[in-house]
């Protein structure tokens, strides 16, 4: 997957609406101390369905929403969008918005769609929120660091399993709640006889 566009509103330093264009080819973001270079891995991270507020930086989800400055009142909603082109040269539009007291919304290609099917879109094309191709500060010595059964959780991510899991996992809990709505229905069944 290509990751081809940026947009972001509102999230964090990126108070006024910004747009990027990422071409072919190796990107470096340069700049300042302080001036956002990692707010932008985490905005691909965000609109990718990251929910851990500890990876943005950030004590709760709403967070991300520009805070304000002593010049410039807060906002009340962060967007982000990610424009990317899927291996079959399809082109992908995901939209995350976040609004103050309503939780993040997400659309791919203008509709409406859960965390999950985000989530696992960019699992299954081998990148997504913890994959290992997004490096941010402190994460080669992760990678390092990392015990056996993390980098295996990398190394999946990299082929492109990571979908399989959650699948098996939703197809796993599916299983026990029909198994209780069967002994449910054999109770049932029993108390008829
Ligand atoms: P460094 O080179 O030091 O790692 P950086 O360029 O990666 O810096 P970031 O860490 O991306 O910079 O950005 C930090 C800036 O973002 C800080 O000035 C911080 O105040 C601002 N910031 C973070 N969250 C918010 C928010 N919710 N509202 C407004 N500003 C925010």
């Amino acid at each position: 997957m290509l990751i081809k566009r940026l947009k972001l509103s509102g999230f964090k330093s990126f108070v006024e609406p910004a747009e990027l264009r990422i071409e072919p080819g190796l990107t470096g973001v340069v700049g300042p101390n302080g001036c956002g270079k990692s707010n932008l891995l985490e905005a691909i991270r965000w609109v990718m369905g990251e929910n851990s507020p500890k990876s943005m930086r950030s004590g709760g989800m709403e967070d991300v929403i520009f805070a304000g400055t002593e010049t410039r009142p807060q906002r009340d909603f962060a967007e982000v969008v990610l424009h990317a082109e899927d291996d079959f040269g399809e082109e992908l539009e995901v939209m995350r918005r976040i609004e103050r007291g309503a939780g993040s919304a997400y659309r791919v290609n203008g509709s409406d769609v859960r965390a999950k099917d985000v989530s696992l879109t960019f699992a299954d094309a081998a990148t997504g929120a913890h994959s290992p191709a997004l490096v941010s500060q402190g994460k080669i010595a992760q990678v390092i660091a990392a015990k056996p059964a993390e980098r295996r959780q990398m190394l999946e991510e990299a082929a492109g399993i990571a979908g399989l899991h959650v699948r098996r996992r939703d197809a796993e809990s599916k299983l026990r709640s029909t198994e209780k709505n069967l002994e449910r229905l054999e109770d049932l069944m029993a108390g008829l006889d």
